[in-house]
């Protein structure tokens, strides 16, 4: 089976789209991302899947946290920067949420301390202890075949 096959068969799989963001050192870094899944209840815990060859991976094991921000319909251009696909944008403003930075718009933020990390070929799963929630009544960006999509109701 070849790469491409694989990658078209995962992107028949419709999710929301998130953008993943820590900060080291006073500096934040955001990442778009849409392996994300809710693991657990009790605790409440959440999965991110970061491939090897993503910065984002050194920058969360130095901070041991982590954000994810659904992102709402509104915003596929902030998908489009965090996946540095738009090189030439404004500057991004982030909020906080507990101890870390946030995107203002989104669907749902989510505070995560990291509990756990495990290695699986070719990215890292870090397991997302939740401490913090906020959540806002928008329509969410959907992502689906490669496309951005918005939900239409039946
Ligand atoms: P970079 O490529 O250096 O940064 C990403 C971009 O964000 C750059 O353009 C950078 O300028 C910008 N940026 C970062 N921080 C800031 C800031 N504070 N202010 C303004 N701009 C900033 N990869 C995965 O590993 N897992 C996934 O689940 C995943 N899902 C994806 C889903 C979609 C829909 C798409 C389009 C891509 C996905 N990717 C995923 C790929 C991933 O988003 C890109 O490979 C990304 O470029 C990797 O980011 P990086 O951490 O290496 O940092
Ligand atoms: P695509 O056709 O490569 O992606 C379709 C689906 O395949 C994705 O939604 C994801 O489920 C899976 N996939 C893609 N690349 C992967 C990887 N390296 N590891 C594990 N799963 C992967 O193309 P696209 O949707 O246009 O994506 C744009 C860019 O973002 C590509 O460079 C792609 O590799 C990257 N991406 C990476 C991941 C990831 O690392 N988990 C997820 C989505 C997109």
């Amino acid at each position: 089976m070849d790469d491409r096959q694989f990658r078209n068969a995962m992107g028949k799989f419709a999710t929301g789209v998130t953008v993943v963001a820590t900060e080291v050192e006073g500096s934040v870094h955001g990442m778009t991302a849409n392996a994300f899944m809710s693991v657990s209840l009790s605790p409440k815990l959440v999965v991110v899947s970061i491939s090897e060859r993503a910065q984002m991976l050194e920058k969360i094991n130095q901070s041991g946290k982590f954000s994810v921000n659904i992102l709402s319909s509104s915003q596929q251009d902030l998908s489009m920067i965090f996946a540095g696909q738009q090189k030439n944008h404004q500057e991004v403003k982030f909020e906080r949420l507990g101890e870390v930075p946030v995107l203002d718009g989104a669907v749902a933020q989510i505070a995560c301390e990291v509990s756990a990390a495990h290695i699986e070929g070719d990215h890292t799963l870090f397991i997302g202890r939740v401490t913090d929630i906020n959540i806002e009544d928008f329509e969410p960006l959907i992502y689906f075949s490669g496309k951005y999509r918005s939900l239409v109701e039946e």
